[in-house]
């Protein structure tokens, strides 16, 4: 049993501002922290920690931020399967103000040279259990990477997050697709704020299961031609949501794996599980430092 991530993997640089700056202005930060990030990251380390035997392929650059998040992914216990490339490793500079509002500049640097496939990592995608992708990476690699697994028996867990327009079929090749209710929307060409149940619909109807996540609602799992069942949120006080996104989808492919079983109850009882590590995840401050151990949540659903 395993999972192979293939992602994004950035250094978030976070500066604590009295205000964000306008254009042609400087500030002075109050504080400044960096911590690893990206999709990818942030999804292999949740499903780690979940108790997976993950792989994750990425692409760094050879630079003191990509030895950085290598060693911080290594100590998770991630089997690396690092690419150096000839650009920097992916930063997030991110401006905090003391409302809490942000603004955040993305430079994808060397996740955008995640490029066709080595045969080393298609041998890898085809050893696992469970692909886990995202949409931080260049689509054509996503494409590749899910005609991979199509043609063994990994199953596909796709978060099309961020919101992008994807290649024709790419939805329907995916097992289970994992979107929020703004990329439902989008992908479901219906306008923001469409109830959850008809943008559930017309994913499904793309032929793969697909589980729309809620926020504090907890997520909406729909499997083609079945009733979409509804998976509570769990009450707690959320501190900080970043990364809930992704903690849910890292304990639900750490889950899937575990249970080996392909059937629709086996994919509610994964949400289920997934939905209690983001709770707990949303109780605690920063992305990574709040994903929960599988020892965590399993103490949380008693
Ligand atoms: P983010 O971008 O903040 O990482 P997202 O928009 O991708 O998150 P959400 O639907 O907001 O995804 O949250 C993912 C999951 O996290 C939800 O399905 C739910 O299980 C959990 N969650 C999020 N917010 C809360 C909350 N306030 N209380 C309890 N659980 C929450």
């Amino acid at each position: 049993m395993s999972v192979l991530v293939l992602g994004s993997a950035n250094l978030d640089l976070v500066y604590d501002v009295d205000r964000i700056p306008a254009p042609g202005e400087t500030v002075l930060a109050r504080g400044f922290a960096s911590f690893p990030g990206g999709k990818g990251n942030n999804q292999a380390i949740a499903a780690a920690r979940c108790g997976a035997d993950v792989r994750f392929v990425v692409a760094l650059g050879r630079d003191a931020s990509g030895d950085r998040l290598a060693e911080e992914a290594r100590r998770a216990g991630i089997d690396l399967r690092d690419r150096r490339c000839d650009a920097p490793t992916g930063t997030a500079v991110i401006y905090v103000d003391r409302g809490a509002e942000n603004s955040i500049v993305v430079d994808s640097g060397a996740n955008a040279l995640l490029t066709d496939l080595t045969a080393a990592e298609r041998d890898d995608i085809a050893d696992a259990d469970v692909l886990v992708l995202q949409l931080e990476t260049p689509l054509d690699t996503v494409a590749e990477a899910v005609r991979t697994a199509r043609a063994g028996a990994t199953r596909v867990v796709l978060n099309a997050a961020p919101s992008a327009d994807l290649p024709p079929g790419l939805l329907g090749d995916a097992d289970v697709l994992v979107v929020n209710e703004h990329e439902a929307a989008a992908l479901a060409g219906l306008p923001a704020g469409a109830d959850e149940r008809s943008l559930l619909a017309v994913l499904t109807d793309r032929g793969a299961a697909a589980i729309i996540t809620l926020g504090a609602a907890g997520a909406l799992v729909g499997v083609p031609g079945a009733a979409p069942v509804l998976v509570p949120g769990h009450r707690v006080e959320a501190v900080d949501t970043t990364g809930a996104g992704d903690t849910f989808v890292g304990a639900l492919a750490a889950a899937l794996d575990r249970s080996g079983d392909r059937t629709p109850a086996s994919l509610v009882d994964a949400a289920a599980f997934a939905t209690a590590a983001a709770a707990i995840a949303v109780r605690r401050k920063g992305a990574v430092p709040s994903i929960p151990t599988l020892e965590e949540v399993l103490d949380f659903r008693g």
